[in-house]
Order: C-alpha cells, then structure tokens, then sequence
C-alpha cells in the first residue's frame, strides 16, 4: 500500500517536471518568435537564459535569472507578460536595478527590465502655468532631470544623481534633498499584473516616504506626467552640479551599492544610529558599512548577497540593542 503511494507520488512529480520542462521550451520558442518581430535590426533585443542579475543590480551582486529581457515599449512588454502568465512563468519587473538585492540563487522565473531611450514630449502649459512633461518609464531619471533643466525647468534636480530609471523612482517615491517624485508628479499610466491599462493621478498613487500604491498592488509604471515650473537653465543646472558635489563628498559612489539601506526611522538618521552603534566600517566578507556614510552598506569587491543579507540584519540587531530603534530595509529584497 506504502508502496503503490510512493509510486504514484513519483509518477506525479515527474509529470509536473515534464509538464513544467514542456511550458518553458514553448515559452522560449513564443518568446524568440515575438522578439523577431520586434527586432526590427536590434541585435541586443534577445531573451537572456541563466542571465546573473549581479550585472544589472547597484550591489552587483546576485545569481542567474532564468530568463532575463530588456523591454524597451509597451506594446511588447503587455506581450511577454501575457506569453509569461499563458506559460506560468513568474515575473518581475525591475528598472536599473539600482535598489534590488537579489539573492546568489537567483530568481525562478523571467526578469522583465523596463529601459528605454529617453521619450520625452514636453506639452503645453497647465493652468497654474506649469509645463506638463511626459516621458517613459524606462528613461533614465538622471536624464529626465538634466534634460527639464536644461530647459529652464525646475523641479526636479534632486532626482539628477539617483541612478534609477522613470519607473523605480515613482515606485519608490524616490527622493534627496528635500525634494520627492511626490512633489511634482501629475499622474503615472500602467499596467495591472495581466498587463490591463490605468491611469492613476497624484493622489490615487499614494505616495508616502518610498512608498506607494503600486509596491503594494504590483503595478507597472509604463510613463509619467510631471508639471515644472520655469527657471533660468543655468539656475537649475547649478543646483545640479552643487547636490551632486554633495553626494561625491558624503557618499561612497566609487563602491557598489544601493544607496541608502535602510529608511530613514522618524526623528532620527539611520546613519547616525549605526554610527553609534560603532557599526562604521563593519564588514561580513566584502559587504561592509561604508567608511564614509554609515548608511550605506557596500560592496568592497566579491561581496555576495548572502554577505550583504548578513550585514543588514546584523546592523539591525546592533543597532536595536544599541538604541532601541528597529531599522527598517529601503532597498528591496528578491529571492530571499
Ligand atoms: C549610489 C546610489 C544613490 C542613491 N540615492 C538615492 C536617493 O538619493 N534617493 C532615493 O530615493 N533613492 C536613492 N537610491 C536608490 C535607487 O536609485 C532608487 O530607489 C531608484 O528610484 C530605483 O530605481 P530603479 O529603476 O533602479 O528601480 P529598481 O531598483 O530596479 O527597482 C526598485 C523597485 O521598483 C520596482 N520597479 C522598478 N521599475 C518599475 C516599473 N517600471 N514598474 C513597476 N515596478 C517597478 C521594482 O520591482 C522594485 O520593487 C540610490 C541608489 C544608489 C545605488
């Protein structure tokens, strides 16, 4: 009775693996034919297999994707997410990678990277006598920034050294100095997880300190609206230069890593705390809280993520037996 049990177990394993092995081969042969069709000359436009994540994270660390694409419009990307979910392949979507630890084992399922050449169309005034600028999400926010400011409109220099794209930094509500994607963002279009069009204004967002509805819905961005108001060019382009002479002089930008890692806990500076806890400097393997701003952890040369996972959890206990305060992760955690 054991017996037949056992093998009846086995026969339904192995007809799950046949059953998954048969879904991935036609995902790969749908996914090559529908990339033909895009390609259109673009030789870089391919499905990746086994891609190592740790070329396309801030941390550079992270083991193999299965299957890694880089969509650059909206048309195929609606495509892949309908062939991903007719093939039962999970999917994640990522930007530039600049605030994902992704774990050494990788990730089971299909990265979908959303990077584009800039697409900006800069429109007409609104009523409070704004420019309204729309762009991709794919394009770099580095880009998006320097582009408004050169021409002559402010409000978005805070974002010009966040290495992100579009999309992340209105997943996040990313922001420095003062300023966040919150305070001039008119609305954002996306996708639902089966690839259904929407649009959400400010408000339906929901924008809190690197939040918003989208993290929590799984949302797609696919483009935003900003409203800038005008300034002199070389206004704008002089705070530019003057935050980023801030962020060479107080961040370790020469290291791999994803920014600030943790958030930042109300009525302190999580720096601070881990400064204090005598935390600067601390290392596991080669991940190590950086010299030069304690909020960062950092990637000294062949840190894996395993080391990083390590550090941060290692900072957070100290630092909650050193101040009581718990510290929370801003950068995002894949395959732990
Ligand atoms: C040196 C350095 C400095 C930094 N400084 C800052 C800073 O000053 N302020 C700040 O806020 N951040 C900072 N960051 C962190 C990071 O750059 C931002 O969070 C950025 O907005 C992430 O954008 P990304 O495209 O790289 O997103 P990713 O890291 O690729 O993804 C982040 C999250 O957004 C999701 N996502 C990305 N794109 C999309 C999309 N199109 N649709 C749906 N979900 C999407 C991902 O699934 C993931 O959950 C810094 C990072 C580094 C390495």
């Amino acid at each position: 009775m054991i017996c037949e049990q056992i093998m009846a177990e086995l026969i339904s394993a192995e007809q799950f693996d046949n059953r998954r092995s048969r879904l991935d081969n036609e995902f790969v042969k749908e996914a090559e034919e529908l990339l033909e069709k895009y390609r259109n000359g673009d030789r870089t436009l391919k499905l990746l297999l086994n891609e190592q994540m740790s070329k396309h994270t801030g941390f550079r660390t992270g083991g193999p994707a299965d299957y890694f694409i880089t969509v650059p419009d909206t048309d195929l990307l609606k495509k892949i997410i309908t062939l991903a979910i007719k093939k039962e392949i999970t999917y994640y979507i990522i930007g530039n990678g600049s605030n994902m630890l992704v774990s050494d084992s990788g990730f089971r399922g299909l990265i979908i990277r959303i990077k584009s050449e800039p697409e900006l169309d800069f429109g007409q005034k609104n009523e409070e006598g704004r420019t309204v600028v729309t762009v991709s999400a794919g394009c770099s926010l580095a880009k998006l920034a320097t582009e408004c400011a050169s021409r002559g409109l402010k409000g978005l220099e805070f974002a010009a050294g966040i290495p992100g794209t579009v999309g992340g930094a209105v997943v996040m509500n990313a922001g420095a100095y003062g300023g966040e994607i919150k305070d001039c963002i008119v609305k954002a279009g996306l996708l639902d997880r089966t690839g259904n069009d929407l649009e959400l204004d400010r408000d339906g967002l929901e924008l809190g300190y690197r939040t918003s509805i989208i993290r929590k819905k799984n949302y797609i961005v696919i483009n935003a609206q900003f409203a800038l108001e005008d300034t002199d060019p070389e206004e704008s382009r002089r705070l530019i230069a003057e935050l980023a002479a801030k962020r060479r002089e107080k961040q370790p930008l020469e290291y791999p890593s994803a920014g600030s890692t943790f958030k930042r806990p109300e009525g302190y500076f999580a720096g601070k705390l881990i400064e204090d806890a005598g935390l600067k400097g601390f290392c596991t393997g080669d991940a190590q809280v950086s010299e030069k701003h304690a909020g960062f952890i950092i990637n000294k040369g062949n840190a894996s993520s395993a080391d990083i996972h390590a550090l941060i959890g290692e900072v957070q206990r100290r630092v909650f037996e050193d101040s009581g305060v718990r510290l929370e992760p801003e950068v995002i955690f894949l395959g732990f």
